[in-house]
């Protein structure tokens, strides 16, 4: 094993130690080994990025775990109701299930799978985008009626 230093402080995603060189080449997964496991995979045929993208939502462009959905919502299908969740990036709402219905290791995979294209840039806190739905625009009028009683 030879150390592997982070890119920063905070990087969740790069390994700590690897080992081999090539294709052989594996890093040791940092939250596994928190928790006691010791778990490598291939950095260089993408089992480490699947692992660190996938299983743990771990951004590899931010280094840090995918930004939860703004909001939740679900919506009717023909047979069964489905959860979508807002996205603050590119403000629209997210299929958070498979549309058939089957079983999943890791429910987070289908936002983590959106993610992972869309959240490409670290977020910017507080986030001031909200869903549609939630957007208080009443509050707005009614701040602005009070404004022009009072004048
Ligand atoms: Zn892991
Ligand atoms: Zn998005």
């Amino acid at each position: 094993m030879v150390d592997n230093k982070p890119i920063a402080l905070d990087d969740m995603y790069n390994p700590r130690w690897t080992s081999g060189i090539g294709v052989e080449k594996e890093g040791v997964c940092p939250l596994c080994w928190i928790n006691g496991e010791l778990r490598t995979f291939r950095t260089k045929v993408s089992a480490y990025w699947y692992h660190m993208n996938f299983f743990h939502g771990i951004s590899s462009a931010t280094c840090q775990p995918y930004e939860p959905p703004r909001a939740v919502r679900q919506v009717v299908l023909t047979t069964r109701l489905m959860m979508e969740g807002y996205c603050h990036q590119c403000s629209q709402w997210i299929p958070l299930e498979s549309i058939k219905i089957i079983t999943v290791n890791v429910r987070q995979i289908y936002w983590w799978k959106h993610a992972q294209k869309c959240h490409i840039f670290p977020v910017s806190k507080p986030s001031p985008s909200l869903p549609p739905t939630i957007h208080p625009t009443r509050n707005t009028r009614k701040r602005q009626l009070t404004t022009s009683n009072t004048i």
